[in-house]
């Protein structure tokens, strides 16, 4: 069983001819709610690909909050622990794509960031009951922390996809079994910029010698890296044409605990992972691009 600590979003994607500036209206030409959150969709991947999960998160007292907890339990996950908040919106994000694929995006955090410490206190029960934990960073660090110190009290591993990047505590680093950094997150924790595979690599060894075991260091379209104390790999990515790439990284975590669950190799994770964001980022949208294991199945290069 999974269990996964995070963000519920809604997204409200709009698109237009050309970025509105400010003080203009402009006419958009279509819009789409589509169900997001970085947590969500891993949980949504995660069930997808016919992982048991469950969530812990939080969403206001409101029709985004129905609608987004309605849809994880129809991908077949758990939200038993997914909290409604009195006064507090759910989390909702404005994004705005023009015709040359570039976006504007305001994230509305709300319910995310009402959860405190006791969320995970009260969900003990499940992260018990868990073998694999995986969290990001879109909900407060504390939080975070709390749920990668006491899955770890419980002999559990751990996954942090440090998403969006933020600084890590000590106490957060040394709780992390597996950290699945893309580059510009692995730059911010490190604080070492990444302009090559050897700075990838240096910060990597910075990362382990602080007590992570292990990290993948995806690098979009270029694929990933895969370094422990004693190993060090380089995979490609497979080719793909690309639609929207929003959610790629979500759900390359998200595969990557099934395939622990799963019980395969480093090697056999990897590959099924790439195959997954490589499927994430032919298709429009977060939730709406998560594929199926049919689909990874009759994935071809
Ligand atoms: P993030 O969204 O967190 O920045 P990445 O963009 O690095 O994450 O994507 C995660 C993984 O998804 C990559 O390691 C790769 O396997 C796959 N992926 C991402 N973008 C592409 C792409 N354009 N073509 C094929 N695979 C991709």
């Amino acid at each position: 069983k999974l269990v996964v600590l995070g963000s519920l979003n809604m997204d409200l994607v709009c698109t237009v001819k050309n970025m509105p500036k400010p003080g203009e209206t402009l006419l958009g030409r279509d819009f789409s709610k589509i169900p997001g959150g970085k947590g969500a969709n891993q949980v949504c991947a995660m069930a997808r690909l016919g992982g048991q999960v469950s969530m812990i998160g939080a969403v206001g007292k409101d029709e985004f909050g129905t609608i987004l907890k309605d849809s994880l339990k129809k991908d077949g996950a758990n939200v038993d622990k997914v909290i409604e908040i009195d006064g507090v919106s759910t989390g909702v994000a404005m994004i705005t794509v023009d015709d040359s694929g570039e976006n504007s995006i305001v994230v509305v955090p709300g319910a995310n960031y009402g959860i405190d410490e006791d969320i995970i206190e009260n969900s003990m029960d499940i992260i018990k009951e868990s073998s694999v934990a995986v969290t990001q960073l879109e909900v407060p660090l504390n939080v975070v922390e709390e749920f990668l110190v006491e899955a770890k009290k419980c002999n559990k591993y751990t996954i942090l996809n440090p998403a969006p990047a933020n600084v890590l505590s000590e106490n957060i680093i040394k709780n992390i079994d597996l950290l699945t950094p893309n580059e510009t997150e692995l730059e911010t924790i490190t604080g070492i910029k990444i302009d090559s595979l050897e700075d990838v690599d240096k910060a990597a060894q910075h990362l382990l010698d602080m007590g992570v075991k292990e990290i993948i260091v995806t690098l979009g379209s270029k694929g990933c890296v895969y370094i422990s104390k004693d190993t060090k790999k380089y995979y490609d990515a497979f080719k793909v044409d690309v639609v929207d790439t929003t959610a790629a990284g979500d759900s390359f975590t998200a595969a990557i605990a099934v395939g622990k669950i799963k019980g395969l190799s480093i090697d056999e994770a990897v590959e099924f992972a790439t195959k997954v964001g490589a499927l994430t980022v032919t298709k429009k949208g977060a939730q709406s691009s998560l594929p199926t294991m049919e689909e990874v199945n009759n994935f071809r290069r």
